[in-house]
This record gives C-alpha cells, structure tokens and sequence, in this order.
C-alpha cells in the first residue's frame, strides 16, 4: 500500500501473560517490512529490552508501542509512514489535531455507529528522543476523550486495536480518511474537517 517506505514503520502485538517476562512481541529495526521474515520478529519484556533478538535490535519506537499496551490496553499496535499521514500532520501541526467527521468509514472504529461523529487524531511534534515523547504522548491520553490513534508530525500514524485483527481494520479507516482529507487539501479544504 506504500505505507512502509524504505525500512520505516513498525507493528507489534501483545503475549500472553503466562509468557513473561516476554510481554510483547515486536518487529527488529532496520528491516524492509516488504522483506519482512519471522525471524524479524522479536520478544521484549515490559522495559522493552530484547529476550530472544538472536542479536536483533527491537525497534527504536518501542517505548510508544509498550505505552500502548499499559494505557489504553491495546492487544496489537500498527505504525505506518504513508505519505497521507506524514503530509497532513506536518500541514495541520500548528493545530495539533486532525478531526474526521462525517465519513462513513468512522463507523469502522471500535465502538462508533454513525457517520454523525467527531473523531480526533492527536498530532505530536516529532522526535527523535523516544522515552520523551512516549511520556509526552502518555500525558495527553489522560485529558484526550476517545483516542483511537495519533499522528507524529511529518512521521506517521499510530494505531492499535484490542487484537491484530481490530487494530488492521482502524489501520485501514484512518489510512483511507486521511487520504480522503488529503485529497480535500489538494484541492483547497482545511486538512481537517470540522
Ligand atoms: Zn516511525
């Protein structure tokens, strides 16, 4: 789909609790995702350091992905870098969210029945110091009401589901909808649509 240029992006999902102290398990850094073998895939436990890396490196977003997994309960967490995401959240940066609203495609997130909804993804700004930005993130969801996603301003997008099932499908509703605000922008509309 063109969402995981060059090595970016990262996924991951949560273990069991009987395989601790592996907690969850995680994509190794540097990896060309259309490449990707299960022995890119390696466990890490709850302070994200490597069990069974077989000298593997876990990725260097793994603290927002284990914030994840202990804020909002996230069973699986998909991070993407399509162009929709990183254009429009360097574009709608200064207003630190993105609002969807209207779409039937909405009703594809956990919990939401009807196109007559507010859905807001977070835009934080970039960075490359990880433990302060997954604090930073981690800060917002106390006052932040229904959080299904957020964006990293010229990054990307963050996603998570209580399965990998669940969490594809948000993948999907938000890469579609930000290409639908990102063609609106193309054409002169706001990059969000309140
Ligand atoms: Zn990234």
């Amino acid at each position: 789909m063109g969402w995981a240029p060059a090595t970016s992006t990262n996924y991951s999902v949560r273990l069991p609790d009987d395989a601790a102290p592996e907690y969850c398990a995680i994509t190794s850094s540097g990896v060309d995702k259309a490449e990707i073998e299960v022995e890119h895939i390696l466990a890490v436990d709850q302070q994200g350091r490597a069990l069974d890396g077989n000298g593997l490196t876990p990725s260097a977003e793994t603290p927002l992905h284990l914030l994840l997994y202990r804020r909002m309960g996230a069973g699986a967490v998909l991070h993407t870098h399509s162009l929709s995401a990183a254009l429009l959240s360097q574009l709608a940066r200064d207003e630190g969210r993105i609002v969807l609203s209207g779409w039937e495609l909405l009703k594809g997130l956990n919990g939401i029945e009807s196109h007559e909804t507010e859905v807001s993804l977070p835009i934080f700004p970039n960075s490359q110091d990880m433990q302060a930005l997954s604090l930073r993130v981690g800060q917002s969801f106390s006052t932040e009401q229904c959080c299904y996603g957020f964006l990293l301003a010229g990054h990307g997008l963050y996603v998570w589901g209580k399965d990998l099932p669940e969490a594809k499908r948000h993948l999907e509703v938000f890469e579609y909808l930000l290409q639908c605000q990102r063609e609106a922008t193309f054409h002169g509309h706001p990059a969000t649509t309140r």
